[in-house]
């Protein structure tokens, strides 16, 4: 049964103090909470009379902005499905996802308007445009003149409230559909579990096209009333200028690492903050103790991903393990199966993880099949992750399932091969990756990134973890790269540095 209280906006907005501050652009204008749902009241205006119907699907591929995100709460009112697209996304990419989920409406930056009116042509979307600076665009036309009340769209907890394509680093991107009980229950869940009050400030530096800065920040600070203050990215002057009245920050671990690598940071800078988050990629043990020594908080590591939403979360009380993304969130049953059999394994053995919960997503849009063969029949989600966990319930990812290498039929975990080089003097980073080898089906192969200054050489890293590795998980060969391939969101990017390396090989 559709209800307006089922409608994730309803749960958003309800209780709020009208006067306090939702949204900071940086240092400049301020919008309070009573604004924000005004505005997103004339935006739900402005997209119905743009022939937007409950169900249609509004692409977005706009700079980060407060009217972006009066965007994102106006499709939830107005009972859209709301697609977010990376902005990095070219015309053809974009091609390809609005001719899957074929969007009524299409937002792009003014800028694009010659490279995305054919796509949007091709796909039968109507093209609007949105300024970085949210003044500009064609999406505001008239927008100060329509009624700054809407009747938000009764919706069924079970209907889209948005659809989020998978990075895609193998085969094509699927979309994920996240319905409004997904994004409700995981934003409730975060907001108690990691004590969020309207008294939060939290600092807001990651892009609002995926989960992690869209629903993990922004639907949690929004339903506690807290403030957040946008900034466009991530910027060291910026960041250290925002610790002084932020309580909490959320960042994926590169974020930690450019800090610990400024003289800058110390306790006096970080004392205000009460919680630090990390999350979307894996944080080095070693960079949460350097963490803890810099600054004296120990940051709090959760998993998650844009099917899920967030699985597991470190306590907020309670010990912070490094290396562990820590127990399932309440609500969320978190397994480690054997991959063939599906049963669970003992705790201390790798498996492959699997998670159900209310916030676990309703399929890929368009792929039954492919949605049919990633859950079990008991329900649960296969994440794709590999990992193990504790006897007491912590659960360490030791990496993409895709990205195990098989080599003369044996398993290497590259995160074990990593440690181990990234423990040695004179290493910043290192990625392990399986390349296609006559002999033994995949070698392991480690790339490199040196200390400044460093001479360590190939032979020297071999000798130096032969006694400590089997010998059929020690690398067949080294390479050296000035710096590993990452995504936005702070992802080594494994399938990229295959093809890099790969070719040298042959
Ligand atoms: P995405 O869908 O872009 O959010 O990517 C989700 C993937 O990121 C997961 O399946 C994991 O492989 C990885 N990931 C997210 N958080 C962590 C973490 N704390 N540690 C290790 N890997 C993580």
């Amino acid at each position: 049964m559709a209800s307006v209280s089922d409608n994730l906006f309803s749960v958003l907005s309800a209780g709020k103090d009208a006067g306090r501050t939702a949204f900071i652009s940086g240092w400049g204008a301020a919008m309070r909470y009573g604004d924000l749902w005004a505005a997103s009241a004339r935006m739900a205006h402005r997209l119905v009379a743009l022939g937007v119907a409950p169900g249609d699907r509004i692409a977005v591929q706009t700079e980060k902005s407060v009217e972006t995100l009066v965007l994102y709460l106006a499709s939830l009112r107005a009972g859209a499905v709301y697609l977010p697209l990376n902005t990095a996304y070219t015309p053809a990419e974009v091609g390809y996802f609005l001719g899957d989920a074929e969007p009524t409406l299409f937002v792009v930056d003014p800028a694009a308007i010659g490279t995305m009116s054919a796509v949007a042509r091709e796909a039968g979307a109507t093209l609007v445009t949105l300024g970085a600076d949210g003044a500009s665009g064609t999406l505001l036309d008239g927008l100060d003149a329509l009624p700054s009340d809407f009747a938000t769209v009764p919706r069924g907890a079970d209907d889209l409230a948005a659809i989020l394509y998978t990075s895609g680093t193998t085969g094509r991107s699927k979309g994920a559909m996240l319905t409004h009980a997904n994004l409700r229950s995981n934003a409730e869940t975060l907001m108690r579990t990691w004590r969020f009050t309207a008294e939060d400030e939290l600092l807001h530096a990651l892009p609002i096209y995926h989960t992690h800065g869209l629903f993990v920040a922004t639907n949690t600070l929004m339903l506690a009333g807290g403030t957040i203050r946008l900034l466009p990215k991530f910027n060291l002057d910026a960041i250290f200028r925002g610790l002084e009245t932020a309580t909490a920050l959320m960042g994926v671990p590169t974020f930690y690492t450019r800090l610990l690598a400024d003289s800058r940071l110390d306790c006096a800078n970080t004392a205000g903050v009460r919680l630090f988050v990390s999350g979307s990629a894996p944080l080095l043990a070693e960079t949460h103790r350097a963490w803890e020594a810099a600054t004296g908080h120990r940051i709090l590591e959760r998993y998650g991903m844009t099917e899920t939403n967030m699985n597991c979360s470190n306590p907020y009380e309670g010990e912070r393990r490094p290396g562990t993304v820590g127990p399932g969130l309440p609500g969320v049953s978190v397994r480690v199966v054997d991959e063939t059999t599906g049963e669970p394994v003992p705790p201390g053995t790798i498996g492959m993880v699997e998670v159900k919960g209310p916030n676990v997503f309703k399929g890929y849009w368009r792929m039954p099949e492919k949605t049919a063969a990633e859950f079990r029949a008991d329900g649960y989600f296969i994440t794709g992750d590999l990992g193990q966990l504790s006897a007491d319930g912590y659960l360490e990812i030791v990496g993409r399932g895709k990205d195990l290498i098989i080599t003369g039929g044996l398993n290497v975990y590259p995160k074990e091969v990593e440690t181990e080089i990234d423990a040695l003097d004179g290493v910043e980073e290192s990625a392990v990756i399986g390349l296609p080898d006559a002999d033994f089906g995949e070698a392991v192969t480690a790339v490199v990134v040196r200390t400044p200054g460093s001479a360590l050489a190939e032979a020297d890293i071999v000798a130096a973890i032969a006694p400590r590795l089997a010998r059929f998980k020690q690398p067949k060969a080294v390479f050296f790269a000035d710096a590993l391939p990452r995504n936005t969101m702070g992802k080594v990017q494994k399938a990229v540095l295959r093809e890099t390396f790969g070719k040298q090989l042959v």
